[in-house]
């Protein structure tokens, strides 16, 4: 989950050092913002349900808010012809921003992306079943939620950091990079103001 604000953070730090710019936190918590592109409705989703106190869609099926255009492989190059129309200098940082969030669903917790949506219907997922990567078909990917999905996985993984489907240490690693990527943002100024 905060793997996709470190790659944003860097990846928009990277692009004012590569320009000879001091990087602004502002800038680097915009490209945090740009990396989650692709879960910007389930997110709006979220807090709308929060703010009208209904039950979030976060159990074993959150994975379907993955399903769909922005995920797929085809909506970077989309995201890259508007930013190209509307702000073409940060076009560069907005595309590998909205690009890492696709890879970095391919492991880690849920269940993948599909990559090639709409052309392809498959769920592609990294280090799954003794394999580096698994194409898996609608139905074989409902299979296994059933079996293995868990209502529950939000607290198991941040909270008890207890997520016997999961690598145990995903948990931690997650909330460790959360918390890097804000102290980056913060120390900024520090660092090359
Ligand atoms: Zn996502």
């Amino acid at each position: 989950m905060f793997f996709h604000a470190l790659a944003g953070c860097l990846i928009f730090m990277i692009f004012d050092i590569a320009l000879g710019r001091a990087p602004s936190w502002l800038f680097i918590a915009a490209g945090v913002v740009v990396a989650y592109m692709p879960d910007w409705p389930y997110v709006i989703e979220c807090l709308t349900r929060l703010c009208l106190r209904k039950k979030l869609p976060i159990n074993k099926y959150s994975h379907v808010h993955r399903d769909g255009i922005m995920h797929s492989l085809f909506f970077p190059p989309l995201v890259l012809l508007l930013t190209w129309l509307a702000i073409p200098e940060y076009q560069v940082p907005v595309f590998f921003a909205v690009v890492s969030h696709s890879l970095l669903d391919l492991w880690g917790i849920g269940w993948g992306v599909k990559l090639f949506y709409p052309f392809s219907k498959k769920t592609f997922k990294l280090f799954f079943q003794g394999k580096w990567i698994v194409a898996l078909s609608p139905q074989e990917l409902e299979t296994i939620v059933e079996q293995k999905g868990d209502d529950e996985w939000l607290r198991k993984v941040y909270i008890d950091f207890n997520s016997p489907d999961l690598f145990w240490w995903y948990g931690p690693v997650d909330l460790a990079t959360g918390a890097i990527t804000l102290s980056l943002i913060f120390s900024t100024k520090v660092i090359w103001g």
